[in-house]
């Protein structure tokens, strides 16, 4: 099949959502009937370090996408089923912290750098002079900042249907069939797409995303540095600690083939929770501002902030639980989708996942080999039916999640920062936490066998 008669795939952003979905694609493409073009805003790919929590689920999808061998090395531990700690949780708000339970979990957590996971990906891209078998061309446009993107003719009935032309800042237009956005939590494409759906108003609280009313201080700890500090200390032996007191906690566990700790530590006014943000939602933080909010917790949590030079300093921001990911030929991705607070750990995995499902439908077999607008129209349908549900869900969870964590759930209203809580009421608590991760081993199958189903029954129609 010649390049001109492919479907051309336009993907905005390329984040994990991006570089999946290219990868993917190209992977299932087997009757090569793509191109992707991957526009990304900034002029180069650059690896962002910090530490990302894989589940099994998520690493299923990898594997079934040809990652699997080039990822195992990556992970701190082989991705298996065997039952592991995910955390040793700590009361630590207090001089004299304790162990609360440790949270266990079939296969664990997979931990990584988002660096390594990033490189991975990108040197699975299949583009002109990579070693990847090439089924699905992709060419990769750096410096590409989406600004807007039109249908093709004016005379066209609806801004979502393809093929459409795309728009950016100091670069000449473009056009594709079917435009991806997977640009992020402040998504250009998202702000478009809504505003052109048929009820844009409804839409509105959904164009910006919404502060959680959480500050995180992240950074990342050499182990040879901890250990030096604090010899002995627990987060240099353990796959994962969580320090929780009231309002605040913090996720540690170790990346980069065990030389390094990622340190994330929250801090949460309800007050806030849903508020607009007004300033940067990230940017450096001292040390000792750091440690200023954590004043009177355990030694060994202090340790760690002692080890972190150059924290950073982000505010959570989720987006209102959407309920439309997909209209025409217009598919939105990822954060851009469904930006949603970490405490499941889950965020990326998502995404990931909604690469996965529409990298299903659009190779599958009973999909036309040329564009044709009434299917992507349908694809659009099917992968609303299959991924909102999901991302909702555990957008939910996620909020939960972090509710239990920082002891703001009912019957801990009284209690105040450093103050004790009989062990009985925490160890309830974080087995509550246990079991809301009981999806992290479920079989992202189900969901692609879902979406096939209603492609090949055609049960979802316009
Ligand atoms: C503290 C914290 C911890 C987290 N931990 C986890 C975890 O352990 N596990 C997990 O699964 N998730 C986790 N997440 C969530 C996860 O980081 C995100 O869900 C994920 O990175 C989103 O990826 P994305 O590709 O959708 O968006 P992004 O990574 O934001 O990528 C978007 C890309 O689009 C580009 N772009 C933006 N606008 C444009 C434009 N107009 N034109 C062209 N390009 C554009 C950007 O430059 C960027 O490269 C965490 C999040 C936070 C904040």
């Amino acid at each position: 099949m010649s390049q001109d008669e492919r479907i051309r795939v336009a993907i905005v952003g390329a984040g994990i959502a991006g570089l999946t979905l290219a990868v993917a694609l190209n992977a299932l493409d087997k009757d090569h009937k793509i191109t992707i073009d991957l526009y990304e805003a900034a002029p180069e790919l650059s690896e962002i370090g910090a530490g990302l929590n894989v589940w099994y689920r998520t690493w299923q999808v990898f594997r079934n996408i040809g990652l699997g061998d080039a990822l195992i090395p990556l992970f701190d531990h082989y991705p298996d089923l065997k039952p592991r700690v995910v955390f040793e949780v700590r009361k630590a708000d207090q001089k004299n912290g304790f162990k609360i339970v440790d949270i266990m979990k079939d296969g664990g957590a997979l931990r990584i750098h988002r660096a390594d996971l990033q490189r991975t990906l990108i040197k699975h891209l299949p583009l002109p002079g990579s070693n990847v078998i090439i089924n699905s061309p992709c060419t990769l446009h750096l410096s590409h900042r989406l600004t807007n993107y039109t249908p093709i003719s004016t005379a066209s009935i609806s801004p979502h249907s393809g093929p459409v032309t795309l728009h950016f800042s100091d670069k000449p237009p473009t056009t594709c069939d079917i435009l991806i956005g997977a640009d992020g939590l402040k998504s250009t494409v998202r702000q478009l797409f809504l505003t052109r759906l048929p009820d844009p108003e409804k839409y509105k609280p959904y164009l910006e995303p919404v502060w959680s009313g959480t500050i995180a201080y992240r950074g990342l700890v050499t182990k040879e540095e901890l250990r030096e500090k604090f010899p002995g200390h627990r987060a240099l032996d353990l796959p994962g600690v969580m320090y929780i007191g009231k309002h605040k906690h913090t996720v540690v566990y170790p990346i980069g083939g065990g030389k390094l700790i990622n340190v994330v530590a929250t801090i949460h006014d309800k007050s806030k929770d849903g508020t607009t943000l007004d300033g940067p939602w990230n940017s450096e933080a001292t040390q000792s501002e750091f440690y200023d909010q954590f004043v009177g917790w355990e030694e060994e949590f202090q340790a760690l902030i002692n080890c972190i030079k150059r924290p950073t300093k982000w505010a959570l921001q989720s987006l209102k639980h959407l309920d439309v990911f997909a209209k025409g030929a217009v598919f939105l991705m990822g954060d851009s989708a469904h930006a949603m607070v970490p405490h499941q750990g889950a965020g990326a995995g998502i995404g990931i996942e909604d690469a996965y499902i529409f990298a299903t439908l659009l190779t599958h077999p009973s999909s036309p080999r040329r564009f044709s607008p009434q299917h992507i129209s349908h694809l659009a349908h099917i992968y609303n039916t299959v991924r909102v549900p999901r991302a909702i869900a555990m957008s939910k969870a996620s909020i939960k999640q972090g509710y239990l964590y920082i002891l703001g759930t009912p019957g801990f209203e009284g209690v105040r920062e450093g103050e004790d809580v009989p062990k009985d009421m925490l160890v309830k608590i974080f087995r509550e936490v246990e079991g809301n991760w009981s999806w992290t081993t479920s079989d992202p199958e189900e969901d692609r066998r879902k979406a096939v189903e209603l492609l090949e029954t055609g049960m979802v129609r316009l």
